[in-house]
């Protein structure tokens, strides 16, 4: 019987791994969608963040060589700063992103975390230390539970539930007759898209990774939703460096930072607060969705 066990044990701990590492990648290209174009140098060292603090340096870009994306971009990010990259459509916010990523190298300039260029280090450390919130999460055929576990296999029961408290998702689950037992997924439980992203949430909370990238959903949720969501975020960044790739502007108001990219070029920088009073392309942009909203409200 123990003969037999071992091994089960074992394959058994073979498929979480495996699913965990499904986790991360499924998280990778759900906001990424791009195969890895990057390898590890020979001497590459593993990524150690003591804070979190990320640097581009003159950083120049394009997906091929007749088309630059992003010019010449420095950029510094505060240990623990929150920082929100709005900017119209194609402004190069989700390749900021992937370069932060290394899904792909910059053409030149460098980017560094904690003074290490991540091009020197092993990219498993530092998407290690890189927690992705997609957009459009895609779960698991299995249980609400196990979702969130696969952040990390080794956190116990009450990590996992502390998780899902965190993430605002107690209330959603305690209401299904078999609360986080429930079967999600294509072959479970149809949930709305704030709450798979709270799903994705908990799991990153599990993770619990200094950096985190947040792809927020284009799609308005409604208040409610788009409350929880906010409300999960807030406890997910805090204490670590957050990028936040917005849509709306009315969810980053709290930002430390505001970063407008324009045809990959910060074009402004700076608080919700001082950005509207410059009168810039960022008040402009919030002029705009205010009037997109109001306009919403009176057809309702
Ligand atoms: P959105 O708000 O629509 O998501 P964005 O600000 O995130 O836009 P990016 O996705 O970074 O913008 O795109 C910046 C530019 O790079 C765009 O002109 C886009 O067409 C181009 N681009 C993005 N991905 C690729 C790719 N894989 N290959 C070639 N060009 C790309």
């Amino acid at each position: 019987m123990i003969q037999l066990f071992i091994p089960l044990n074992f394959l058994g701990f073979v498929y979480r791994e495996v699913r965990r590492a499904v986790a991360d990648v499924e998280n990778m290209l759900g906001l990424l969608n791009r195969k890895p174009a990057v390898t590890d140098s020979d001497n590459a060292t593993d990524l150690v963040v003591h804070q979190g603090h990320v640097v581009f340096e003159n950083v120049c870009f394009g997906y091929s060589t007749e088309r630059t994306i992003i010019h010449d971009l420095n950029l510094e990010i505060l240990p623990g700063q929150k920082v929100a990259l709005v900017g119209h459509s194609g402004s190069g916010k989700s390749t900021l992103a992937r370069l932060m990523f290394r899904f792909y190298d910059p053409s030149s300039g460098r980017i560094k975390v904690d003074d290490q260029c991540i091009a020197d280090v092993t990219q498993s450390s530092l998407r290690s230390h890189i927690g992705v919130v997609p957009q459009d999460t895609v779960l698991f055929n299995d249980t609400i539970f196990n979702n969130v576990w696969y952040g990390n296999t080794r956190a116990s029961d009450a990590d996992v539930w502390r998780a899902i408290e965190m993430a605002h998702l107690g209330e959603f689950v305690r209401q299904l007759p078999k609360g986080a037992d429930t079967l999600v997924g294509e072959r479970g439980l149809k949930v709305s898209g704030g709450e798979k992203q709270r799903i994705a949430i908990a799991r990153t909370l599990l993770k619990d990774p200094p950096i985190l990238i947040f792809d927020e959903a284009t799609s308005a949720l409604d208040s409610r939703a788009e409350k929880a969501i906010l409300d999960a975020m807030e406890e997910l960044s805090r204490n670590r460096t957050t990028v936040v790739i917005a849509h709306r502007l009315s969810t980053i108001v709290n930002a430390d930072l505001i970063v407008v990219l324009e045809h990959g070029r910060v074009c402004e920088l700076g608080t919700h607060g001082e950005l509207l009073v410059s009168g810039g392309p960022y008040a402009e942009l919030w002029q705009m969705q205010q009037q997109q909203e109001s306009e919403k409200l009176l057809k309702k």
